[in-house]
């Protein structure tokens, strides 16, 4: 192949190297984060809108990289998606909440039910099931504890394998949450058929209210709509008190958002938890 010349092959190839150089590098170390324990998962806060009384907690990782500081979840959970990683990282999340949860149940700290994110790719790769038993069973943990967050993509790639999982997860006392609602496929009919407990709004349609009234239509359409197939709807991304009153004016169950409270370590959340009481 001719390497040279004004169309800027070398340029491409050149750029394209340093790309997969760089994923490369990352794919190592992202093993040896797991391997070294830089991994720490995080708790963000959810409220019940007109009360305020706190219902649940996300849990989101967090990578401390000892030189490059965090890098968050978003650049490199889709590497460990594409690698394959992401099952070994899921099993340290789902182990790591029931670890956490067991400590806090011990010093009687009430704590909430836990949400945790799962990806498609860990769904279809992993042995999801077993994974949270097996958490459950080390810990001495009712399922009632966690919560599984899904995306609607995952629940529409596969309707009836996703409905069987829901079930058997149900069936563990586990309930299942639906994630980033509104930004997947627009084929709603499936929602009928799921059986979920909640709809998770995602942020990217909370960001703007009330600039954009798009938006505002959208997720007023989506609370309504979630509450005709009695599910209960929670926006994420609540960031200012007229969203929140947006958001209860409609009915929204729960809200979960830097309003309320940013993700934080287990450290102040327990802080936080205990002076609650
Ligand atoms: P997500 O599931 O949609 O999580 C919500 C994201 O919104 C989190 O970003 C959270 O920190 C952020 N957020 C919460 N409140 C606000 C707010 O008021 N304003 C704004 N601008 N953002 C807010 P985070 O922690 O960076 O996580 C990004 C994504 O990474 C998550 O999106 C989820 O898809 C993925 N993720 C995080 N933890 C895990 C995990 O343990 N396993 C898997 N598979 N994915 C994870
Ligand atoms: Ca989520
Ligand atoms: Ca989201
Ligand atoms: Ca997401």
């Amino acid at each position: 192949v001719k390497q040279k010349g004004r169309d800027g092959f070398t340029f491409y190839t050149q750029r394209f190297t340093d790309a997969a150089r760089k994923k490369t590098e990352m794919e190592s170390e992202l093993h040896r984060a797991i391997a070294q324990n830089e991994m720490q998962l995080w708790y963000q806060p959810q409220f019940h809108l007109a009360s305020e009384e706190l219902i649940g907690m996300e849990a989101l990782i967090r990578w401390i990289h000892p030189i490059k500081g965090m890098i968050p979840p978003d650049l490199f959970i889709p590497l460990a998606e594409e690698s394959g990683l992401i099952v070994k990282i899921g099993e340290w999340v789902i182990n790591r909440s029931c670890a956490q949860i067991r400590q806090w149940l011990d010093r009687n700290i009430a704590v909430p039910r836990i949400g945790i994110n799962i990806s498609g790719a860990e769904l279809r790769q992993g042995d999801l099931l077993r994974t949270l038993s097996n958490a459950l069973e080390q810990h001495q943990i009712p399922g009632q504890y966690l919560e599984i967050e899904i995306t609607e993509n995952f629940m529409m790639e596969d309707i009836e394998k996703a409905i069987k999982l829901i079930k058997e997860l149900k069936n563990m006392g586990i309930e299942v949450a639906i994630d980033d609602f509104g930004t997947g496929y627009s084929s709603l009919s499936y929602l009928k058929s799921l059986p979920i407990r909640r709809l998770k709004i995602d942020k990217s349609f909370v960001i703007d209210i009330p600039k954009n009234t798009h938006d505002m239509a959208i997720t007023k359409a989506i609370i309504a709509m979630g509450h005709s197939l009695d599910l209960e709807v929670i926006a994420e991304g609540v960031e200012t008190r007229e969203q929140q009153k947006f958001l209860h004016d409609n009915a929204c169950n729960f809200g979960q958002g830097y309003l309320f409270c940013r993700p934080s370590t287990a450290e102040n959340i327990e802080r936080w938890l205990s002076k609650k009481e």
